[in-house]
């Protein structure tokens, strides 16, 4: 059975994800914004998932805009922001690309991390100002895992730029940690369907009650005029069966998972010699697991355990030929040759005591493969 440890990539559709979404593919067909009875059907619809989507975040069901992606609610809540309120953009240098360049777009810059990955707060301060209108900082890190202190960053914001409004990405962190609590100190909150069992091209963004962002996506006004469109209904009510699934079974997950990932990540230290660990592990999501083997190319890895039946993935990407280090092990300090040789195994739900054995097997026979020895 090959093992599927690319969970931070995306994950398999939850059961009841799909149970919701099907009548809206077939009888519950209608368009929200219309009067009949079959639009007040679809409408219906999406204001229960609104409300289920809001416990879960911490939010009132008005504050939560169903978007199109995590992206999209990225731009949503970074550009949005901008243009109604003009001034600087500070996110962070470990941000995912859907908030990095909507940053960079509007001249933003980029607060430094540590060698941990998490956002180094005096750094930061010394960013921000009473001209700084956005502040993003994402709870979860894509790559290495970390977990930001949301909190702290909120009080830095709030003492330092009283106007910003603070966003955090919490695409990754849903699935793991309690998204209503940590992120209670931001304006606005970001999630994706497909990260946490819900189906791909369906996100949604908080905007807390007071903060103002203005639309990225013009149209028929639909979201309170702040992402038109006509609404994925089965995206949107599958997106809500998979937000109740994630939170009635996180803590279960966490406790399941986390020991996997630890069992994972210490095999792999033990049986693989020059191997380390990326960032501090008591600060990461339950399903990550990110290290660096020396004298290995990550490309040539993902292959051979593609090979063996292992879907995972690497800190690095092929740009124009050549290989480069994430920016996220780049800011975090990592050296180059180690980025280049960085493996990423996420873990998720899904995931079983087979999927770690078999890559407790295969990951230390591909290094030793690719290391000639
Ligand atoms: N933010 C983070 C942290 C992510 O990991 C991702 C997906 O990789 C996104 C945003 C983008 O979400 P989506 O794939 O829904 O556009």
């Amino acid at each position: 059975m090959p093992a599927y440890l690319d969970n931070a990539a995306t994950t398999p559709m939850r059961p009841e994800a799909v149970e919701a979404m099907l009548p809206f593919l077939t009888e519950r067909f209608g368009n929200p914004s219309g009067s009949h009875a079959t639009a007040r059907d679809a409408k219906k619809a999406i204001e229960e998932a609104r409300e289920v989507v809001a416990a879960g975040l911490g939010a009132r069901p008005h504050e939560v805009v169903f978007t199109g992606s995590g992206t999209e609610a990225d731009n949503l809540a970074v550009l949005g922001a901008h243009t109604a309120a003009g001034g600087r953009v500070v996110c962070s240098a470990v941000e995912h690309h859907a908030v990095l360049h909507a940053t960079q777009a509007v001249g933003g810059v980029t607060a430094p991390v540590g060698g941990d990955g998490v956002v180094d707060l005096d750094r930061l301060a010394a960013l921000l100002g009473p001209d700084v209108t956005v502040v993003s900082v994402m709870l979860a890190n894509n790559e290495v895992g970390t977990i930001q202190p949301l909190a702290s960053v909120a009080a830095l914001v709030r003492e330092q730029s009283p106007r910003a409004l603070l966003h955090t990405d919490a695409v990754q962190a849903f699935p793991w940690v309690d998204v209503a609590e940590l992120a209670a100190g931001a304006d606005l909150v970001a999630i994706s369907g497909h990260k946490f069992g819900g189906p791909k091209g369906v996100g949604a963004l908080v905007v807390r009650e007071g903060a103002t962002v203005r639309p990225v996506i013009h149209g028929g006004g639909q979201e309170r005029d702040l992402r038109s469109g006509t609404h994925n209904v089965a995206g949107i009510a599958a997106l809500a069966a998979a937000v109740q699934a994630t939170v009635d079974g996180r803590a279960a997950d966490v406790a399941r998972v986390g020991a996997l990932r630890d069992r994972l990540a210490d095999g792999l230290l033990a049986a693989v010699p020059d191997t380390v660990e990326t960032g501090d592990r008591s600060r990461k999501i339950a399903g990550n697991c990110h290290v660096s083997f020396g004298g290995v190319e990550s490309e040539a890895l993902l292959v051979l355990l593609d090979g063996a039946g292992i879907a995972a993935s690497a800190g690095s990407a092929c740009t124009s030929g050549a290989m480069e280090a994430s920016h996220v092990l780049v800011a975090m300090g990592v050296p180059a040759d180690r980025a280049l040789g960085s493996l990423r195994l996420s873990l998720g739900p899904t995931t079983t005591a087979a999927d770690v054995d078999l890559a407790l097997a295969a990951v230390p026979a591909a290094v030793a493969r690719l290391r000639g020895s």
